[in-house]
């Protein structure tokens, strides 16, 4: 038998053994599904520049904001068309063990896989809702993008003229507070927790697996590329996160 299939096994036994999941996930899980990541090669990162996306600048310049809502708008469709995968699936599949996915991703893949929307915690918010940045007035991302697709560059709010802006944190806007507080509590309740398809280098939302395991919690780390924490796992299984949970479904 191989290492992979080793690992794999291993990791089916420890869902069998675990009383209370929790997923921590992030944009290399949804990759498989067709929207790309940040930081593999080819990633957002690659084609855009990162110190353009800072919240500071969206709310100071216009032409950040055009540039802002043309880059989401080309995620926001690859977003509509994708389906989950394996990755997705194997949260949907553990069901009552499943205390919560905590998930940095923005693309409600999670959601159409079948875990209960109560289950999961959007650490950077959802690519499904715009907020006025001024008013905090919610909108149909749906009827924004269309307008969108009509012309308007950088849409604004209909009641005070506001910035329009997707329900997504970027970088150096705060996180929900209450929402990474409920976070951590669950990373120390939970027995097991499964960190699939993120670079851990995000903060504050990389700091989860951190308290798990300063919890006394084991953590199952898969992903293509090294991590800061992978010394800090009790499996570490290197490979596609698709591949992986495809092939622990089948021995649950
Ligand atoms: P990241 O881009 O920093 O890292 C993704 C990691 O996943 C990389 O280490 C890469 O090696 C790995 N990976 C990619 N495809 C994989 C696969 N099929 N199997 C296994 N590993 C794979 O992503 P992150 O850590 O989630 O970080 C940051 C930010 O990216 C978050 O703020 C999130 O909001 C945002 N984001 C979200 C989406 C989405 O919602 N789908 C997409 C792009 C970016």
């Amino acid at each position: 038998m191989d290492d992979f299939s080793r690992k794999i096994e291993k990791l089916s036994r420890m869902i069998q053994d675990a009383q209370r999941i929790a997923g921590f996930t992030g944009a290399g899980v949804s990759t498989e599904s067709g929207i790309p990541d940040f930081r593999s090669p080819g990633g957002l990162w690659s084609k855009y520049d990162p110190s353009d996306a800072t919240f500071d600048r969206f709310m100071k310049y216009e032409e950040v904001r055009e540039r802002y809502w043309a880059r989401h708008t080309e995620m926001y469709e690859l977003m509509k068309k994708a389906s989950p995968n394996p990755a997705h699936l194997l949260f949907a599949r553990l069901e009552e063990k499943l205390l919560c996915v905590i998930t940095q991703n923005i693309d409600g893949l999670h959601r159409k896989a079948g875990v209960p929307a109560e289950k999961i915690l959007e650490l950077h918010g959802t690519a499904e809702a715009v907020k006025c940045m001024v008013c905090h007035t919610n909108f149909d991302r749906e009827e924004v993008h269309q307008r969108v697709k009509k012309g308007e560059k950088a849409p604004k709010c209909d009641f005070c003229g506001g910035p329009l802006k997707p329900a997504t944190i970027s970088f150096g806007q705060p996180l929900d507070s209450e929402l990474l507080n409920r976070a951590f509590q669950f990373a120390k309740l939970c027995d097991l927790m499964i960190c699939m398809g993120s670079s851990l280098v995000v903060q504050p939302a990389a700091s989860v697996p951190v308290v798990a395991h300063r919890a006394g919690v084991p953590l199952v780390l898969i992903n293509n590329d090294p991590t800061p924490l992978d010394l800090l796992a009790t499996l570490l299984i290197r490979g596609a996160c698709g591949e992986a949970a495809r092939r622990t479904m089948g021995l649950l």
